[in-house]
């Protein structure tokens, strides 16, 4: 995957002589060029740096050190002359409820007609805590709904011809394989909604032999287990969504799921096979009931993303707004295997997309002192708690402080790989819009290809903030360096291939872990990402009044950009 650009370096002193040098006088007499300012190396380091101290804690929201990082932020916001975008200047709060499993609470009885079984809590069974209510209960039958997926695109549905109102569904985790990796995330993350709307009571998830190689039950027992859920708060004091329906749920493993299936001619050998031969298998009432218990307990917090804006200089586009998102929160304190203290800083997660976002806000401010003002107006998010499940970009979609309709796009920041000299970018969601054009383009002024995704598997574009904001409807795109390499002899594919392997979400994304094993953060190349990033937010605000759209044979447009209130499948 090692790729030599040839001529590369001399393009980039080219650009990088014709981007500095200009003399005011010049400048002046190039009124018709846009003005073209450039990423500064020093600056990227020094958000970095800061934002990834010891000092912030690891930035978990709720906390001192994520506060800290919103404030450095605003700071940043006001010291560059950008108006506050929050509702109570550049902030906005975010109300959250917290919730814990108690220990050993969680029951799971199999009512057969002859008699009630047991099922052992961690060993047979696991459960988490539930932000909904503190305590839960429920007896209700069983229905097996295969996978309990359904979608009118690509033509199934696992609930035809069962009845699951005040059931508790039994639904297979993971999905079939062979569905376009991005539209299986999707289709995957709303089976909860899926059951709520059928009038489910209830989800008890079945682990299977397939997902046991890839996820084994001993390893997701204890995550459950130990697991703090999240949820944001509405104006009302409620917990957000509708999962309140559900008055129980499990996960199940699958030796002991046979209890669930006595009663039906239904062979979980048969289910197992099915599955194995991407088969989708088929839902049946299973003629027992169960008992689902638990207890949690809540807690409350509030934690903020911060906000500004730079008007503007058309007279109608000025309405309409270009969305930078960043993840300011990261994962907090955590004891390493020696059971020292240590501190996810996440010096790539994502306090590197912070610093790339506030390099492009003073570009956009330089650029616009220089004459080059944007037509639509630049809006900069740092939002909280993406690590709990992009819920601080999910409470500004759900109550946006510009017109949500006005947000002709976003453009994500999240964990850019600063470690290699990349020489393509990969654009998530690029293939889903016009904005593919634009990132195309963008990279190109600075001598950086565009690659497909090398790992449709992951799913990316439902991983980050900006899939919040699809799900209103608003084009987004979202930038990761590629896997090419400027330099003879690295292979950028590896080194992102480790970090994601060694690094991503441990104490060792910090900056003198990864000098150690890299020799040093690549601002250089962090530049180079910057001025990418700020080329694509100024194309689309300028854009001669044409709103990026959707295009047509996307999934995401043809699921997010029609009606609002129904269930996309
Ligand atoms: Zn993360």
């Amino acid at each position: 995957m090692n790729l030599y650009r040839k001529g590369f370096l001399s393009l980039l002193t080219v650009l990088a002589v014709a981007a500095c040098s200009p003399a005011v006088e010049e400048k002046n007499q190039q009124q018709d060029q846009a003005f073209q300012p450039v990423a500064s190396e020093v600056a990227l380091e020094a958000h970095l740096e800061f934002l990834a101290s010891d000092l912030l804690e690891g930035r978990d929201t709720g906390t001192r050190g994520h506060e800290i990082a919103s404030a450095y932020i605003v700071s940043q916001f006001k010291e560059l002359g950008l108006e506050p975008a929050g509702n109570d200047g550049y902030y906005q709060r975010v109300p959250f409820r917290t919730a814990t499993l108690v220990a050993d609470s969680p029951k799971f009885i199999v009512h057969n007609g002859r008699k009630n079984i047991s099922l052992p809590y961690l060993e047979a069974f696991t459960a988490s805590p539930s932000t909904f209510a503190e305590k839960l209960e429920v007896t209700a039958p069983l229905v097996f709904v295969g996978y309990g997926m359904v979608s009118d695109k690509f033509g199934f549905d696992d609930y035809a011809g069962l009845d699951v109102d005040g059931a508790i569904v039994v639904m297979l985790s993971g999905r079939p394989d062979g569905l376009p990796s991005e539209a299986a995330a999707h289709l995957g993350r709303i089976k909860t909604e899926l059951a709520i709307e059928r009038g489910a009571v209830g989800i008890i998830t079945l682990h299977t032999p397939k997902q046991e190689e890839v996820r084994p039950f001993a390893v997701m027992r204890r995550y459950a287990a130990d697991a703090r859920r999240m949820t944001w708060l509405t104006p009302e004091g409620e917990a957000h969504g509708d999962e309140g329906q559900l008055r129980g749920g499990a996960f199940l493993h699958y030796e002991a799921a046979a209890h669930l299936f006595e009663n039906v001619e239904l062979e979980l050998a048969d289910i197992w096979q099915q599955i194995d031969a991407n088969e989708m298998p088929k839902g049946v009432a299973l003629g027992v009931s169960a008992t689902l218990a638990k207890q949690s307990v809540f807690g409350a917090l509030d934690s903020p993303n911060v906000m500004a804006k730079l008007s503007g200089g058309h007279n109608t586009l000025r309405n309409e707004v270009v969305l930078y998102t960043a993840h300011s929160d990261h994962l907090g304190p955590v004891n390493n295997t020696e059971g020292e203290l240590k501190f996810n800083n996440g010096a790539m997660d994502n306090a590197a997309g912070v610093a790339v976002m506030l390099e492009t806000a003073r570009m956009f401010v330089e650029a616009a002192k220089n004459g080059d003002h944007p037509d639509r107006t630049i809006m900069f998010a740092a939002v909280t708690a993406e690590e709990r499940g992009l819920l601080g970009a999910d409470y500004f979609a759900h109550y946006p402080t510009v017109p949500i309709e006005n947000i002709v796009a976003n453009v994500n920041l999240d964990m850019p790989v600063l470690l290699y000299n990349f020489a393509d970018v990969v654009a998530f969601g690029a293939e889903h819009s016009s904005l593919g054009a634009v990132v195309a383009e963008a990279a190109e002024l600075h001598g950086i290809k565009r690659s497909p995704d090398p790992m449709p598997e992951q799913a990316i574009f439902t991983r980050s903030d900006h899939y919040a904001l699809v799900k209103k409807g608003i084009p987004a795109v979202f930038l990761m360096t590629g896997f090419e390499s400027q330099n003879e002899g690295e292979d950028g594919g590896e080194v992102w291939g480790e970090f994601f392997a060694k690094h991503y979400h441990r104490h060792s994304d910090e900056i003198s872990t990864l000098t150690e094993q890299y020799g040093g953060i690549r601002y250089d190349a962090g530049a180079v990402f910057t001025n990418i990033n700020y080329d694509i937010g100024r194309m689309i605000a300028n854009g001669n009044a044409v709103r990026p759209t959707w295009l047509p044979d996307s999934y995401f447009g043809q699921v997010f950009a029609g009606d609002e209130n129904s269930i996309r499948h």
